[in-house]
């Protein structure tokens, strides 16, 4: 079994899930790396969250390599703080509401003004952070504030947990695990300059800033020779 990714274009991404907003339907957004792939060979509710998603984006150079590698070619990247940023701009246009949930406190509250800076006209429909022991005033305070979409930044697997456990209750279109993005979208952590997002090298780019992530980023070639043994098994 293995993760299946939407093989598409940011743009029809965005499409898609404005798509839901205006049905009200449930549009559930996952963005698997290299660590979600290792993770789901182990964890069958986890890669089955990832498999039920509507969108599943390749997040990560690693999975547009092993695809190329399997000889199924990936249009392209779709990660996730670009997804986030596209999204806010659609919805911007369209007046609609979004909830940042996740990362320290403040963090969600610092992300929702750069975002209303940058995308005016787009509604921020409250924020929280992502370390509180009970969810479900959490999932309370969500639907009070009736968004049309929100970002659920707890990190893997936690946030695709918390999705699939109140897929019933959410009163919300759109839902999008977005991990590490909340610190993005707030300015305290710097995504990595152009000339390394251009080729793919972000992840080096990481590993000089922080020293200390080798253990989790080996995993990054792990993924890849998976990749080339499920090809070698002939498995699609
Ligand atoms: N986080 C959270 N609640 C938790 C654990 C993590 O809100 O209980 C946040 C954390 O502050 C960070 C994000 O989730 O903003 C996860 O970041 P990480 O870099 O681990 O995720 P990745 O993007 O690598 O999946």
């Amino acid at each position: 079994m293995t993760i299946t990714f939407d093989n598409i274009t940011m743009e029809e991404a965005v499409g898609t899930a404005m798509g839901h907003i205006a049905a009200r339907s449930r549009c559930r957004v996952v963005t698997p790396n290299a660590e979600f792939a290792l993770e789901a060979k182990k964890n069958p509710r986890f890669l089955n969250i990832l498999n039920t998603s509507q969108l599943v984006l390749a997040d990560g150079i690693s999975v547009v390599l092993a695809s190329k590698i399997i000889g199924d070619r990936m249009v392209g990247r779709v990660t996730g703080v670009g997804f986030a940023q596209a999204l806010a701009a659609a919805m911007a246009q369209e007046g609609k509401s979004l909830f940042l949930l996740g990362a320290k406190p403040g963090v969600a509250e610092k992300a929702a003004q750069k975002l209303q800076e940058t995308y005016p006209g787009l509604k921020i429909a409250g924020t929280h952070d992502g370390y509180f022991k009970e969810e479900g005033p959490v999932v309370e305070a969500i639907n009070a504030a009736h968004p049309d979409a929100l970002l659920v930044c707890l990190g893997a697997p936690k946030q695709e947990y918390f999705m699939e456990t109140h897929d019933a209750e959410l009163e919300v279109p759109v839902m999008a695990g977005l991990g590490g993005s909340m610190d993005v979208l707030a300015g305290n952590v710097q995504r990595a300059p152009e000339f390394f997002q251009k080729y793919g090298l972000e992840w080096l780019y990481r590993l000089v800033k922080e020293p200390q992530r080798w253990r989790r980023m080996i995993k990054l070639p792990l993924y890849l020779l998976d990749a080339v043994a499920w090809r070698i098994r002939g498995g699609k």
